[in-house]
């Protein structure tokens, strides 16, 4: 352990098994020392979630269904009566019809629009609001997006539509907390194959097209987040608010590949 993150209490929302982007965060975390609690949706992820939790010492595993007020402020108020305060937080949480996360963006349904944005973007403030109560001294809230909030890609629709809102959210948050000394970020990971991804349409095409396109020509792994994770939950990055960091092999950065990359 390099202590990094010792003596720091976090909370992880939205691991639903082990492949779950918010697990390799939890995992890069526990190594560097933090006390983690953790949040699942519903009875059928307790049975994931609690193994996993045991695994990094995680003795706090609590119910929480982001889409009900009375859920978060139950999960906030144990969090309080049991550790009192809290240095940070990670939301992994999105959630959209798979019905339409497939072919055209223009026929999204007035309810799944209003069911994606509230999952997957106001979940993110109705959380800050909760934590921000909890940090006395500050803390670092991270959220996870995805390149389709800043360019079309396919089937993504309605949830590029919604990580654009979280992407908006978190420069709105980190200027309203910010002088509290809680920093606000959100990393946009590249393509993984995890239980959400699942949703999306023709996603292992996505998967090989961006191991082809990238700078680094692989993909991401969960580790790979987890390590930016750490580095925006931890001190290391005590300048760094309101930014967008993206862990993706490069491939936000590229207009066209060339080539001819074999002529240097
Ligand atoms: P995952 O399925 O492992 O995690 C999604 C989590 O959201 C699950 O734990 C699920 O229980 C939770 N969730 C959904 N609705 C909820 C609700 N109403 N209340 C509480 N929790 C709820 O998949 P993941 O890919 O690890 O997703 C984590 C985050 O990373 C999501 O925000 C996702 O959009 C984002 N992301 C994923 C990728 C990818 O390719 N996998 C890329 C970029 C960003």
């Amino acid at each position: 352990k390099n202590g990094l993150m010792t003596g720091k209490r976090g909370l992880i929302m939205g691991v639903a098994n082990d492949r779950s982007i918010a697990w390799g965060i939890a995992k890069a975390a526990y190594d560097a020392g933090a006390e983690l609690a953790f949040t699942y949706q519903g009875e059928a992820l307790q049975k994931r979630v609690a193994p996993l939790a045991q695994s990094v010492g995680g003795k706090l595993v609590l119910p929480c269904d982001v889409t009900d007020d009375a859920s978060i402020d139950a999960t906030f108020e144990t969090i309080k009566k049991e550790w009192g305060s809290l240095d940070f937080v990670v939301h992994a949480i999105a959630f959209s019809d798979k019905e339409e996360l497939k072919g055209k963006y223009v026929s999204t349904s007035r309810k799944n629009f209003t069911q994606t944005l509230d999952i997957s973007c106001f979940s993110f403030t109705a959380i800050c609001e909760r934590a921000r109560h909890l940090m006395p001294e500050g803390g670092s809230l991270v959220t996870l997006s995805y390149f389709g909030a800043e360019r079309v890609m396919p089937h993504y629709n309605v949830m590029g539509v919604a990580k654009a809102a979280l992407e908006c959210s978190v420069r709105y948050l980190a200027a309203d907390l910010g002088e509290q000394n809680i920093r606000v970020n959100a990393i946009s990971a590249g393509p993984i194959k995890t239980l959400a991804a699942s949703g999306i349409g023709d996603f292992r095409h996505i998967l090989r097209w961006n191991e082809l396109n990238s700078p680094m020509k692989r993909n991401v792994t969960i580790e790979d987040v987890g390590g930016a994770g750490l580095y925006l939950l931890s001190d290391l990055s005590r300048g760094v608010t309101g930014e967008l960091h993206h862990v993706d092999s490069g491939y936000n950065v590229v207009g066209m590949m060339r080539t001819d990359a074999a002529g240097d």
